[in-house]
């Protein structure tokens, strides 16, 4: 499944490659939209790197295909393949000025010498490095390092770049300044970027679609809001931001949703498929923010889930305050902006909390 409107730049087709006894990748099949931001997200060792040195050509996949643009080059060299990548450790040339470290991937690809002086100018521009031609890497900031690797990967205007964690050694303000930044560049050029990342905010940030990767499989893809909203298997839920998971059993079946009464005013209620039926084992899943925590008389019942409990933890975060609710359903966790009047929510005060039908999702 490709996003809309879209054209398939790379296409995965059932890859696979095992390293000794360990399945480093299982059976991959993606399509990735031309133009398309799309990472590759997951903890350590889940097959990130592997897969996307795969689409670069530096490692051979033991089965299935790789198609650029339609074309399968499962088995061509790297430097054949329309694609170019930038590492976390950018292995500029110290010697070199950035003008002749950009041209260098011009010169790699014969592009010839009458082109260089513009084609590098004008990607110095798109990395904001304008003016800083004469420059030796070695007398530049870790950001800036990084731009002059991007513009020498981005010069011979690939069909599709991949970065694997390319940020990963910036320090966390420049990190989210150059998120941005990889952003904005990569609309401007409308190149397709295949990123690697184990920071789910990251991808959050500036993806357009995201796959999230566990032991060598894709777990789910979809863009940001999906996977955060709708996390289809306990591990996405898990790894993707905070999230609470009540395990239930389906009491009623009211018009596409199951509701589970708990109480006098309790119950929750949550969006179930045609399959479901009464008396199954569920885990429904809502998001902390999607919470909401007031006194019991303050928060009456109406359409969606509502419960009410003890505090056991108030948990102060700075821009927001944590709330964890003892309930019938389980413990609760929920998030406040500080700057609402939550004075009375301290430990032990009798509370509801309560959420909207939509916000909440089968595991
Ligand atoms: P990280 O973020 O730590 O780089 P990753 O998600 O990118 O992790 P991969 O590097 O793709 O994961 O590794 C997937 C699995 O394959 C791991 O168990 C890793 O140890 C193993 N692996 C990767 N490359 C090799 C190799 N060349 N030889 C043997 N095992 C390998």
């Amino acid at each position: 499944m490709v996003a809309k409107n879209s054209t398939v730049a790379i296409a995965l087709e059932g890859i696979g490659k095992r390293f000794g006894g360990v399945d480093a990748v299982h059976d991959v099949t993606l399509a990735i939209g031309d133009g398309e931001f799309f990472s590759l997200l997951g903890p350590s060792g889940c097959g990130k790197t592997t897969t996307l040195r795969m689409i670069a050509g530096f490692v051979s996949p033991d089965t299935g295909r790789i198609l650029l643009h339609g074309e399968d080059t499962t088995s061509i060299s790297p430097n054949r393949r329309p694609v170019n990548m930038v590492f976390q450790q950018y292995a500029l040339f110290p010697h070199m000025t950035i003008y002749d470290n950009v041209a260098f991937g011009l010169k790699m690809k014969r592009v010839p010498r009458g082109e260089h002086a513009e084609r590098v100018h004008e990607m110095l521009r798109v990395v904001a490095l304008e003016g800083l031609e004469r420059r030796h890497t070695r007398q530049l900031s870790g950001g800036q390092q990084q731009r002059v690797a991007l513009a020498r990967a981005l010069v011979n205007r690939p069909a599709a770049l991949l970065l694997d964690e390319p940020l990963g050694a910036l320090d966390v303000k420049l990190r989210k300044q150059m998120q941005l930044e990889l952003k904005r560049i990569q609309t401007e050029l409308g190149t397709t970027f295949v990123y690697v990342t184990h920071d789910q905010e990251e991808a959050l940030a500036m993806s357009d679609r995201i796959a999230v990767m566990n032991g060598g499989r894709v777990e789910q893809v979809g863009t940001p809001r999906e996977i955060y909203e709708h996390p289809q298997t306990p591990f996405v839920a898990d790894f993707i931001g905070s999230l609470n998971a009540l395990e239930l059993t389906v009491g009623e079946l009211v018009g596409g949703f199951a509701v589970m009464r708990l109480g006098e005013g309790e119950r929750v209620v949550v969006p179930v498929g045609p399959a479901a039926r009464v008396g199954d084992a569920i885990r429904v899943a809502v998001r902390p923010e999607r919470v909401r925590i007031d006194t019991p008389d303050a928060l009456p019942p109406n359409g969606g889930s509502r419960l009410e409990g003890a505090i056991a933890e108030v948990v102060y975060l700075g821009m927001y305050t944590q709330f964890h609710v003892e309930t019938r359903a389980g413990r609760i966790v929920c998030h406040r902006l500080a700057d609402e009047s939550l004075a009375a929510m301290i430990p032990g005060a009798r509370v509801a909390v309560a959420w909207d039908p939509e916000h909440a999702s089968l595991l």
